[in-house]
């Protein structure tokens, strides 16, 4: 690497002329950016080149993951390579400002949200770990669409991404696999064994596209994320067997739609077809590629387990168990049993989900026409699964019914899953315990041993180290820099609780961070905010069990009381609400509806005005958590108990010093463990009682909102004219689901609740120092929710690396 200033500006003018062809004085931002990223990147696989030497003799894990929510790359690789000031000033010596370099960068949205970035965090936390981890996913040319606001409404505009290619990535076309749809499979006996040809199939080319993977300051461990983008066969290739009718040729654009967007909805799953070759196509491209490295190795096939690790995100890679069987038994010659265990040993699962809506589920009859030969797999493995069944719980019909895999016409992915996989695993305590005994609660009978949990964990050198530089700047001068490659170390900031000094660092970090956001706010959307207001934030998704509307019906509350007494409110409050809805998530869209119409009514009345703001925060994405988790002040993570599975943003605000007002759901209820109660502010159901509610289906929202009159207040100013007349019958739907259709995510239920929590967080806000310390107390115990203690979980428990 650049061995100081001079040899980088060298280096870095002659990247100019022989990559992009134009000299300094004429390139453009985009030249110079390419040209840095082009620098980095071969930086970073010359390390790679040298690590490969080890790496064959280690185990190699592959995280096999339909979105990778990444973020920018540029400046994280300079803190990673430890070059970030070096390279300013280098720049800056060139009259090239850094900071617009960095704003060129796209950030590649090959995500919907938390599961996508878990994957991103894991892929840092394997590289830095020294696992031998790739990821495997699909290079959508569209990622998650732009979120736009137009009069309240959400529009959708197509994300381009790759229009002006993505520096980072290297296309290798020796490294293709073909992937083969539809047909028909030919039997045959042959020297006495089963032969299974497919003939007349769509055959489809996987393109790989590799990004380096490098974590922080190691070197040692350069890993890979490999992205199959699916193209043609050119004819050409193999015009004999297509001559001979093996194969159908498909047009371009049918073959490319394979790869062309990100389904952008998180939460509920339509059976199409097209996300169906998706998931086919990933997964035999990535198998494929794995099975010709492993037999590079000339090792046995019953070695397999002992040389790579497969893990499935959630059930969309679960395709993974039949076509690791199908290259086994057709194209390698194994029987049954060996290919059988082999497979199950080398699998592993990770559930992100008990919403019904979202269980993968497929049509039989449009399974067996694109996948015929796999879907003979899956009947196989069925039939075996379920020969077992009966002998060792003989007469169970329920046990039998509920763990099949072929049920009502369709193919249930998430049962294929935990049958052919060696580990199952929720991603927190209390998810992995509703999955045991709920979700699960059959095939935990059969399989108990499989089930483990892995609470999530996030990359704190990207969500803090990176994106709060003025924190991490004041913990490295209190504690020393070890907290960067060792979380545990962060515990060591307990012993500034009276520490007054620090405290109020702390305070000037997060004023500082907040002016960011409000810098941010006035650019991109002209509004400006108050620094000294308290910033109440909740970002992720629009979704119905995330209760955005609850928020919602919160401030409307506080509106009420400021009506009622314009001296009720004794502080400015800021609430921040962001995230995008589902394209076809009516109910979701018009919560974001809602959210404006309020924030319109809040700057239209000259006293709410003073007290109460709402922002609603475009186009919520990586890029912009990076800068919003820094500057909260609370953190709202209300849903639904038992909804969200573990929750990721809420340890993003943990360990940027916000405190959690929450359910005692996903990993809320760990958090809560780690600070203590006099450190957050839980309320509402629990999960056992919100189960409870769904078994006896003895809920009523009609007598919640008769009994309390401040709930029947906010729910009728949905409709009674509150928001302006014409908009009155917006809302409707919003109240109808609370009344009508008896408020399935308990928001009238948990109101009062929720209420009185944040009036004890008013409270608490007043005293400043004690809201200092409750910041930095969840600073020093956010530690155990960073990714590098979850992938050592997963790399001890289950990839055994
Ligand atoms: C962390 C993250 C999420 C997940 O947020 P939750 O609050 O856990 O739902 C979603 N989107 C982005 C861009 C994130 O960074």
């Amino acid at each position: 690497m650049f061995k100081d200033r001079e040899s980088f500006k060298h280096e870095y003018v002659d990247k100019l002329i022989k990559s992009e062809g134009v000299l300094l004085e004429e390139a453009t931002q985009w030249n110079k950016y390419v040209a840095l990223v082009g620098l980095l990147r071969e930086t970073v696989i010359s390390y790679q080149a040298i690590a490969k030497k080890h790496e064959v003799a280690a185990k190699q894990v592959y995280y096999f993951s339909m979105e990778f929510l990444m973020g920018r790359l540029l400046k994280y690789y300079l803190i990673n390579l430890g070059i970030e000031d070096l390279v300013r000033v280098g720049l800056n010596d060139l009259g090239i400002d850094l900071y617009d370099l960095l704003e060129q960068e796209k950030d590649p949205g090959l995500g919907n949200g938390g599961l996508g970035r878990l994957a991103a965090c894991f892929m840092d936390s394997m590289a830095f770990l020294g696992i031998n981890g790739h990821g495997n996913g699909i290079r959508y040319k569209y990622g998650m669409f732009d979120q736009r606001i137009i009069n309240g409404y959400q529009h959708e505009v197509a994300d381009d991404w790759l229009s002006k290619g993505f520096p980072w990535e290297t296309r290798k076309p020796d490294q293709a696999v073909v992937v083969k749809f539809k047909g028909n499979v030919q039997v045959e006996v042959l020297e006495g064994k089963l032969q299974f040809k497919h003939e007349n199939y769509e055959p489809v080319i996987a393109m790989p596209y590799d990004v380096p993977i490098m974590s922080y300051q190691n070197t040692a461990t350069i890993n890979t994320l490999r992205l199959w983008s699916a193209e043609p066969v050119p004819l050409e290739l193999d015009l004999e067997s297509f001559n001979r009718g093996e194969f159908q040729s498909v047009s371009r654009s049918t073959v490319e739609s394979i790869s062309y967007v990100l389904y952008p909805d998180d939460s509920s799953q339509t059976g199409k077809e097209l996300r169906l070759k998706q998931e086919y196509f990933f997964v035999a491209a990535g198998l494929g590629s794995i099975v010709r490295t492993f037999k590079e190795k000339k090792v046995p096939w019953s070695d397999f387990t002992r040389w790579v690790a497969i893990h499935i995100n959630d059930t969309h890679p679960t395709l993974c168990i039949p076509e690791l069987m199908r290259i086994f038994i057709d194209e390698e010659g194994l029987a049954w049993e060996e290919a059988w265990k082999i497979t199950v040993n080398t699998i592993s699962f990770t559930n992100h989900t008990i919403l019904p809506e979202a269980l993968e589920s497929w049509p039989i009859a449009m399974f067996r026409n694109f996948l015929p030969r796999i879907f003979m797999i899956v009947e196989e493995i069925e039939r075996r699964f379920l020969e077992t069944l009966h002998q060792r719980f003989p007469g169970e019909e329920k046990l039998i019914l509920k763990t099949r895999i072929f049920c009502d016409g369709q193919v249930n992915m998430a049962n294929l899953a935990v049958i052919g996989c060696s580990s199952i695993n929720g991603v927190a305590a209390l998810h992995t315990n509703i999955l045991v005994q709920q979700t699960f609660k059959e095939f935990h009978r059969i399989f108990g041993y499989k089930f483990n949990n892995k609470t999530n964990g996030v990359n704190h050198r990207r969500f803090l180290l990176a994106a709060n530089p003025s924190l991490s700047r004041l913990i490295t001068e209190s504690i020393g820099p070890s907290w960067i490659e060792d979380w545990s170390q962060l515990k060591n900031l307990q012993a500034f609780q009276q520490d007054r000094s620090f405290l109020k660092q702390l305070s000037a970090v997060k004023h500082r961070n907040k002016l960011q956001l409000i810098h941010l706010i006035k650019e991109k959307q002209d509004i400006i905010l108050d620094p000294f207001s308290l910033f109440d934030v909740q970002v992720k998704r629009i979704h119905a069990y995330k209760r955005q509307l609850l928020n919602v019906l919160k401030i409307m509350h506080l509106y009420n009381l400021l009506q009622d007494n314009p001296s009720s409110l004794n502080q400015s409050y800021t609430f921040i609400l962001g995230g995008k809805a589902a394209p076809g998530y009516y109910y979701a869209k018009t919560v974001i509806k809602l959210i404006h119409a309020l924030a319109r009514k809040l700057r239209q009345d000259p006293l709410a005005e003073q007290y109460l703001t709402v922002v609603f925060l475009e186009n919520f994405n990586v890029s912009v958590g990076e800068i919003v988790y820094p500057a909260a002040d609370v953190s709202e993570q209300i849903s639904t108990a038992s909804k969200e599975a573990s929750g990721t943003g809420n340890m993003k605000f943990m360990m940027n010093g916000a405190v959690t007002l929450g359910t005692l759901d996903g990993a809320n209820v760990e958090i809560l463990d780690s600070v203590g109660q006099e450190n957050m502010f839980v309320f509402g159901l629990n999960a056992q009682e919100v189960l409870r509610y769904y078994e006896r289906q003895n809920y009523r929202s009609w007598d919640i909102y008769q009994a309390n009159p401040e709930v029947h207040r906010v729910v009728d100013q949905l409709i009674n004219g509150f928001f302006n007349e014409e908009q009155s019958e917006e809302f409707r739907m919003i109240y109808d689901s609370l009344l009508l259709y008896n408020d399935e995510f308990f928001v009238l239920h948990d109101f009062a609740a929720y209420i009185d929590a944040f009036k004890k967080l008013r409270e608490a806000h007043m005293h400043q120092e004690k809201w200092n310390q409750m910041s930095l107390i969840n600073i020093a115990n956010s530690g155990k929710f960073s990714s590098d203690r979850a992938i050592r979980e997963y790399g001890e428990a289950i990839w055994k690396v």
